[in-house]
């Protein structure tokens, strides 16, 4: 989520986004021709699917919309490019905290989550229904997301991120899958009503783990057949969670804890115990839990400030400034352009900053998680329109790179295949049938 605290897009980023945009490409050798060949058959042939991608409902209206080329990182026509086909839209709701609205946690604080959320479910509706019924549809099942893609449409699906929204209603639960949400996590950045998130290693605890209503939600989305998703999780309730649910469960975005030490990803306990449910990590392509990066120095930022400032550019750190940052970017004159990636240049020279991460060190979790868990436990997520940041996958139309990635590392067309959304498709199969089961 760009709402993450951690959201800070590195300006080597930036250097580097430039300097790819702007560079004729390499000369490739016959074995690089060779692997991109079969690289670019694999990524064909299976089905890709994103289990986890912000939007807002105000770039899904009849004026404005994904079928543009926005500048955000996921919209159609990047997809199309990236051979992305299908994705999780997140029903996202920040978590209110308690310290600045004393009726978080009341009826009118419920209610105010729960608008937001209708709100994102039917600009999903909006967009397959109305803008873009010819080109995207939702699917509920897995059999749904092969149907469509076989008829060379895209797919949409949906997740709910932060049970918040559900108040003290379970009926809730219900109301969201007949809406057409497919996974749900209690939590996100901050504890609600339902479990403790990962912040309270920060702050402390409410709940050390589930709350009581947390434990009736989970038995209520087993019984539903929703996937149960552990992503911003504490440990205390992922583990909780592991053990209580009657059907595998899923981390939609997160990423290996013993890569990089924050406490949004899962460290080996977690893993194995989300692979002993039958479940899968969908491994994040978000900088901030990819890889740790030192802050820059005072100087570094006072030279950039400066730079921005004398290119008339807008700050690229906060919610939704990327995507500012890049437009004004793209809309410089080349000369100009060329003047500030020079500037740029200088500043690097000057004072260093951490070097950038990159689809290699993001591909690192992939191999991390494998090695632990077994290749039928890992899967693969961008956070785009939320995060994102990492070179070389940082929007939709660069997801063949992931692929290439994968190929160059020795994987199988039939461990691509897998990472890429049999494995999330078998999880998503297996929770329905689960569901059919309690339900008899
Ligand atoms: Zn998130």
């Amino acid at each position: 989520m760009s709402r993450h605290a951690l959201a800070l897009l590195t300006w080597m980023i930036i250097v580097n986004i430039v300097a790819t945009d702007s560079r004729p490409l390499a000369q490739t050798s016959p074995a690089e021709d060779t692997l991109i060949k079969k690289a670019r058959a694999i990524h064909e042939k299976v089905i890709n699917l994103d289990t986890h991608i912000d939007f807002a409902p105000a770039d899904l209206t009849g004026e404005r919309n994904y079928t543009q080329r926005l500048e955000t990182q996921f919209n159609l026509p990047n997809m199309i490019d990236g051979g992305l086909d299908a994705l999780f839209f997140s029903i996202y709701v920040g978590q209110t905290r308690e310290a600045q609205n004393p009726d978080a946690f009341t009826s009118a604080g419920y209610e105010r989550a729960y608008k937001l959320a209708l709100e994102k479910f039917d600009a999903v509706q909006r967009f397959t229904r109305e803008i873009a019924p010819d080109k995207i549809e939702l699917a509920l099942t897995a059999a749904d997301v092969r149907r469509i893609h076989a008829k060379g449409k895209k797919v949409v699906l949906m997740g709910v991120e932060n049970g918040y929204p559900l108040g003290e209603d379970l009926s809730r639960v219900k109301e969201f899958y007949d809406r057409g949400a497919r996974y749900l996590s209690l939590t996100h950045n901050g504890h609600n009503q339902l479990a403790d998130s990962h912040t309270g290693e920060r702050d402390g605890w409410k709940w050390n783990g589930l709350s009581p209503l947390g434990k009736q939600v989970i038995t209520e989305l087993n019984r539903l057949g929703i996937m149960i998703d552990v992503a911003h999780a504490s440990k205390g309730s992922m583990m909780q969670i592991a053990a209580l649910s009657k059907a595998p469960i899923i981390a939609s975005h997160s990423a290996a804890r013993a890569l990089c030490d924050v406490s949004r990803n899962m460290d080996d306990e977690q893993l194995l115990a989300l692979k002993k449910t039958g479940g899968v990590i969908q491994v994040v392509a978000y900088s901030s839990f990819v890889k740790t990066t030192k802050p820059d120095t005072a100087e570094r930022s006072a030279a950039l400030a400066t730079a921005r400032k004398e290119f008339n550019l807008p700050s690229p750190t906060g919610p939704g400034q990327r995507a500012r940052f890049q437009a004004a970017l793209k809309a410089l004159p080349a000369e100009r352009l060329a003047q500030f990636e020079k500037k740029l240049t200088g500043i690097d020279k000057e004072y260093p900053g951490d070097p950038a991460v990159t689809l290699k060190d993001f591909v690192d979790h992939i191999d991390y998680a494998v090695n632990l868990i077994g290749i039928d436990h890992v899967g693969i997520s961008s956070d785009f329109d939320g995060g994102g940041g990492v070179v070389g996958w940082n929007d939709a139309s660069e997801t063949f790179n992931v692929t290439l990635e994968l190929v160059r590392r020795g994987y199988t067309e039939e461990q691509i295949e897998k990472l890429w959304g049999v494995n999330l498709l078998r999880v998503m199969d297996e929770v329905q049938r689960v569901a059919k089961d309690l339900q008899k």
